[in-house]
């Protein structure tokens, strides 16, 4: 080849290529090497490499090269233009070689470039999103593991349900709350377990959210557990949407209680304000019924009017009957406690037993009584064999001739209760509502004031009366609290004190 066919390779050479004497003095460049900076070929001869490529690392590297007279290779080495730093980091894989003259010197330095930047630049790239790619795994793992404790630990019945109703998927808390196992509700409407008076409650508001209309409701509702009891839900459904799938989430809150405990306190409103009244008019009542009274009772023991003693009789007894009915009415309009005194339940119990054993007679029917040992409470021992009395009156009116009457006192976590169960029929749907409503009875005779009584002596107690009904029967529960003497120790010390105040003055 001649010289200039060589000089021909060296110009077209697809890669940057500079010669250099042995001080790295550019003695000629090609040029894709003027073109990597910009310059022009002509730029470069009579200049030194490092004046125009500054870099203390690179030129040890040179020097070693001159010394050793061996070639040095690398790849992939970072290169900062000092004097145009925007241009960032850029990576080169290059070579220097010494090219010896006859006497084994060092003649001239063939310095050759590849610009790899784009490559590593892209390498750097991958190797961060597969960085990302894993991180986001590790991220929805987690999230995964989140969702699921918290679908799998919350109070919250959950249910993921598909667009047409079906379950997919129920959480522990909700087969609690309905009685039905997981396989058993899957593929299930939730909505066919609805109460059937709410089962069309909420349709169009579902339907809205299935077709997209809504995004979320909540609704107070019931539904019916497997053993046909009710429970009350506040539910919030909400339409949940992934990217190429919609589904439905219910939330079930069980607000049984809360309900229960509205309807008692709308109960001891209107006791309330019945009682309110009846304080005011009773007295203006019981005065001129008193002053009858005695003179019905003067007049029946006058010889005159001995044929009409039956009339007279009937007279003061429809008195007296009306007499108690105020009394009644007066007890459910105090709604403080008074006359609290540590007793056990199991007391009372007892020593009203022959009383209610005589009222079993009188209705053919027998009582059992079944006490087992409990916390003391404080109670009014008046107000609650009150309680007690009306209670089994309204079991023994229940019941036909035959039937058992029982009393039951028992713990059950921090509460003692007392039950009274019926073998009579059971409450009339109609009649449950109005239950404890003063003056609302089913008897020819009856007053409707008796669970009236009741609830308001409970109140005053702190305590709580529910009850189970049924074709078989009806039981009554009154439910104290163990700790019902905490909350009116105070109370009770001072009535004490008081009263050993005026022991003392007599
Ligand atoms: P009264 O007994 O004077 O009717 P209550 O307040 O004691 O008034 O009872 C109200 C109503 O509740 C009764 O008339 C009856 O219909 C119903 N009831 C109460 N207890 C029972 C029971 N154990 N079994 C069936 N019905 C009951
Ligand atoms: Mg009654």
């Amino acid at each position: 080849m001649t010289l200039s066919t060589y000089q021909k390779v060296f110009e077209h050479a697809p890669n940057p290529i500079a010669i250099l004497d042995e001080k790295f003095n550019f003695i000629s460049v090609n040029k894709l090497y003027a073109q990597a900076d910009n310059k022009d070929i002509s730029e470069f001869p009579g200049h030194n490499h490092f004046e125009f490529y500054p870099s203390p690392e690179n030129e040890e590297i040179f020097r070693k090269v001159v010394k050793t007279k061996k070639p040095y290779i690398t790849k992939a080495r970072p290169f900062i233009y000092k004097k145009n730093p925007d241009r960032g980091i850029t990576y080169w894989d290059w070579s220097l070689i010494p090219i010896l003259d006859s006497n084994n010197d060092v003649e001239i330095l063939v310095f050759s470039l590849i610009n790899v930047t784009e490559q590593i630049e892209s390498e750097k790239n991958l190797k961060m999103s597969n960085e990302e790619l894993k991180q986001e795994t590790i991220q929805r793992k987690y999230s995964e593991a989140y969702l699921k404790a918290i679908f799998d630990n919350s109070k919250l019945g959950i249910v993921t349900s598909a667009i047409d109703g079906k379950v997919i998927q129920c959480n522990v808390a909700l087969e609690k709350m309905l009685g039905y196992t997981k396989v058993e509700l899957a593929d299930k409407n939730c909505n066919v377990l609805s109460h059937p008076e709410d089962i069309h409650k909420d349709q169009d508001k579902v339907m809205e959210v299935y077709c997209g209309k809504r995004d979320h409701y909540e609704m107070e509702k019931r539904y019916l557990k497997k053993d046909g009891s009710i429970v009350w839900v506040n539910l919030t459904l909400v339409l949940a949407e992934s990217t190429n799938f919609k589904f439905v989430i219910s939330f079930f809150q069980d607000i049984t209680e809360k309900k229960q405990y509205q309807e008692q306190m709308v109960k001891l409103d209107r006791l309330n304000l019945i009682g309110e009244m009846a304080a005011g008019i009773s007295h203006e009542v019981r005065n001129p019924m008193t002053t009858v009274r005695g003179f019905l009772q003067i007049l029946r023991s006058k010889e005159d009017f001995c044929s009409y003693i039956d009339y007279f009789d009937l007279m003061i007894e429809e008195l007296d009957r009306s007499n108690t009915i105020i009394t009644e009415f007066l007890s459910i309009g105090r709604n403080n406690p008074s006359n609290l005194q540590k007793e056990n339940l199991n007391n009372i119990v007892e020593s009203l037993s022959p009383l209610i054993e005589a009222s079993a007679f009188k209705h053919d029917n027998y009582l059992q009584v079944e006490t087992s040992e409990v916390s003391d409470l404080l109670l009014n021992n008046k107000e609650i064999r009150q309680v007690l009395l009306n209670l089994c009156q309204n079991g023994f009116e229940a019941m036909p001739p035959g039937g058992t009457l029982k009393i039951k006192t028992f713990s059950q976590g921090e509460e003692v209760i007392l039950a009274v169960q019926d073998e009579g029929e059971g409450i009339n749907p109609e009649v449950l509502e109005k239950l404890g409503t003063p003056f609302f009875t089913t008897k020819e005779n009856g007053t409707g004031l008796g669970l009236g009584v009741c609830y308001s002596i409970a109140a005053r107690h702190n305590a709580n009366i529910s009850f189970k009904t049924g074709s078989k029967g009806t039981t009554f529960y009154v439910k104290f609290k163990v700790n019902n003497m905490t909350a009116y120790k105070n109370i009770s010390a001072e009535y004490n004190y008081d009263l050993l105040e005026v022991a003392n003055e007599m």
